[in-house]
């Protein structure tokens, strides 16, 4: 880490000119071509191979993050994506004939291009820094366009990386890094681009479209949680507190899927919280604290902001409770709520509080879950199939994982992305190819076809409106 340089924030007039480079290269052309493409994404695959000890380095400096999850999360997501991608690519590029068509429309050979929309801007976040970057950036490039990434300014050493992985892999004309927090972005936002890719708040996401709708630019909006899960009275308990608590340890919580809080049925609450219990038993042996798989908060805000929640919760805390102001480290703590108006339930922790809230049957789990957030990003439901299946017809979400957590967000063939305002469009796979490409509708009209056309020429004639 030492050997690259420090975390500097971009002054506006290279925003500016880093945008002016992409935008000009665009126009070149030259980023279409199937072989050009796949040579980025190649380059880009050797990029982050070669960079994997510094990206450990860096994920475990900005958060404590361990090997494991660096590399399931991060930098293995990223490899096996570029991959998926590449073996894909030649396929999705190619041009998609119209379905349906009668046999004079069929003689127009109507067909679908799939076009670059041109010069984008790619903003990322700081929990998965390196996935929730370069991860957008691998369909940018497939699509053939050019791009500018703004990585988090709260996970510095992982913009550090990826800005050393973009000058050192890509073609410097077409890929380039902007550096910086609220000034850098908001010099950017106000620069045309074909598209700016977000991820983060919603509030934020609220100065991006505004900030976008000046230059009638699309937007694709990765925003945030407060995603339910229920465990019925049929569930297996078992199964659910051990599914749902890794997904809570995950990365310390600091997970826009991971589930802010937990509806469980009254008649099998007492034994979902032994198993709660038995389980972070068996997975953190000695505790949280100076565990090494056991990620801390990314900064004293983030620190701070959860540590007030669980300050202010009048829940009662069932485990947990320890905190550390200088380790930054907030122990996993599980709290029993009694009312759907507190905060822990209605306010996103994007940490690893796990609140309880007991119910008496799956009817009230989701009328609760419908009236916290009509939208959240993701549903977790641990119950019988047809429990399962009820769920899922009486609520909305991004996404949804049937007797598990986060598991329908890992599979590169599904698209990701969030419903109303838990987000707008959707990336991953082939989403992300289309996410960053214009669906052009071409038809070819021959000359000989002149004859049977000319019926709509005018004069508009009686004789005409018979035919
Ligand atoms: P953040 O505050 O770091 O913001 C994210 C990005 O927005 C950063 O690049 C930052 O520089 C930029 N930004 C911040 N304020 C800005 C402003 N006023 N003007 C212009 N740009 C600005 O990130 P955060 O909000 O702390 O991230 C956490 C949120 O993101 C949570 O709500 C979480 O659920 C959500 N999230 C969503 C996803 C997803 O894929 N849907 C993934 C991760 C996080």
């Amino acid at each position: 880490m030492d050997d690259l340089p420090p975390f500097t924030p971009t002054p506006e007039p290279d925003v500016a000119a880093k945008h002016e480079r992409v935008v000009s290269k665009f126009s070149t052309h030259t980023t279409r071509p199937l072989e050009y493409r796949r040579k980025q994404l190649q380059q880009l695959y050797w990029g982050i191979k070669d960079a994997e000890g510094l990206l450990n380095q860096a994920l475990q400096l900005d958060l404590g993050k361990s090997a494991f999850e660096s590399y399931i999360s991060e930098v293995g997501w990223c490899l096996n994506d570029t991959l998926f991608m590449l073996e894909n690519l030649e396929k999705w590029m190619k041009d998609e004939s119209a379905e349906d068509q009668s046999l004079t429309n069929k003689l127009m050979k109507p067909m679908i291009r799939k076009d670059p929309l041109g010069a984008v801007l790619i903003i990322g976040t700081w929990n998965f820094p390196i996935n929730l970057t370069i991860g957008p950036l691998i369909g940018a490039i497939a699509a053939g366009c050019t791009a500018v990434i703004k990585p988090s300014e709260v996970s510095t050493n992982c913009s550090r990386v990826m800005q050393h992985i973009i000058e050192q892999s890509l073609d410097p004309e077409a890929y380039q890094c902007v550096q910086g927090g609220i000034p850098e972005t908001t010099a950017a936002l106000k620069l045309k681009w074909d598209k700016i890719f977000y991820t983060g708040n919603a509030n934020v996401a609220k100065i991006i479209a505004k900030a976008a709708a000046e230059h009638l630019t699309p937007v694709t909006l990765e925003l945030g949680g407060r995603n339910p899960a229920i465990v019925t009275k049929n569930a297996d308990t078992r199964l659910a507190a051990r599914r749902l608590l890794w997904a809570k340890l995950f990365n310390a919580g600091q997970l826009c899927i991971s589930h802010n809080y937990t509806m469980v049925d009254k008649e099998v609450l007492p034994a979902f919280l032994a198993h709660l219990g038995q389980a972070l038993q068996d997975f953190q042996p000695q505790g949280a604290k100076d565990n090494a798989d056991y990620s801390r908060m990314v900064s004293q805000k983030q620190w701070s902001r959860v540590k007030s929640m669980l300050d202010n919760t009048k829940g009662k805390i069932i485990y947990g409770g320890a905190t550390d102001e200088s380790a930054l480290f907030i122990e996993p703590t599980v709290i029993q709520v009694d009312s759907m108006d507190d905060a822990l339930l209605t306010d996103e922790s994007f940490g690893p509080l796990i609140p309880i809230l007991p119910v008496i049957d799956l009817d009230e789990a989701i009328r609760t879950a419908n009236t916290i957030h009509a939208t959240p990003l993701a549903l977790y439901t641990f119950g019988s199939k047809a429990e399962n299946a009820k769920v899922l017809s009486q609520t909305r979400s991004g996404g949804a994982s049937m007797n598990d957590s986060l598991f329908h967000a890992s599979l590169p063939t599904m698209a990701f992305g969030g419903v109303g305002d838990s987000g707008t469009g959707a990336y991953r796979g082939k989403s992300s190819f289309d996410c960053f490409t214009h669906r052009r509708s071409i038809t070819t009209t021959p000359g000989w076809m002149e004859s049977l056309l000319s019926v709509r020429y005018p004069p508009y004639t009686d004789k005409k409106l018979k035919q």
